[in-house]
């Protein structure tokens, strides 16, 4: 299958059975809580999957999805693009319990009964390789680094300097001793 859409409600076992690989490519808009983390729904992501049954017989779904998306910077809260190229290991299980019993290289995707949104599978997957935070660098920046008013961590630092220095504490350490 190539570059057809993502299939939305599938029975993934009968695509490892068949031993199907999908080329998708899927707007950044049709993946609901990846782009909820996003600046903008501007973006294509280019996905791949391949679904077959290992040598220990798991039954797994191996991956790539690559797309460039906008993020917002931590500090100044404009968009900033972000560049996302993330390969994964899925075996598809029962239970919790059966993917305790996986090896440590495979993600458990967990399945009973019902159909498969493969749109949330890779969702989700994306959503993991975002990094953390981002911020722009410092040239590019809208907001002066070093000032920045969300960036807490410096901002503590700063309140925690002022405290060491203030005389004001230091009387007050004076007051409290006998
Ligand atoms: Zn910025």
């Amino acid at each position: 299958m190539k570059d057809a859409p993502l299939p939305s409600q599938i029975d993934v076992r009968k695509l490892v059975v068949k031993g199907i690989e999908i080329d998708a490519k899927t707007p950044v808009s049709d993946l609901p809580h990846f782009v909820s983390l996003l600046a903008n729904d501007e973006g294509v992501v280019d996905i791949s999957l391949q679904f077959y049954k290992d040598e220990e017989r798991f039954k797994r779904i191996d991956g790539q999805v690559k797309t460039t998306v906008n993020v917002s910077c931590q500090r100044c809260l404009e968009p900033m693009p972000v560049s996302v190229d993330s390969q994964f290991e899925l075996a598809i299980v029962w239970s919790e319990e059966e993917s305790e019993r996986l090896p440590k290289a495979l993600d458990p995707l967990i399945v009973g009964e019902e159909l498969t949104d493969l749109r949330s599978v890779v969702s989700e997957e994306l959503v993991l390789s975002l990094p953390f935070v981002s911020y722009h660098e410092a040239g590019d920046c809208q907001q002066a680094v070093g000032y920045s008013s969300v960036d807490t961590d410096a901002f503590e630092e700063a309140v925690a300097d002022n405290e060491k220095e203030n005389p004001f504490n230091v009387l007050q350490q004076l007051k409290k001793e006998p």
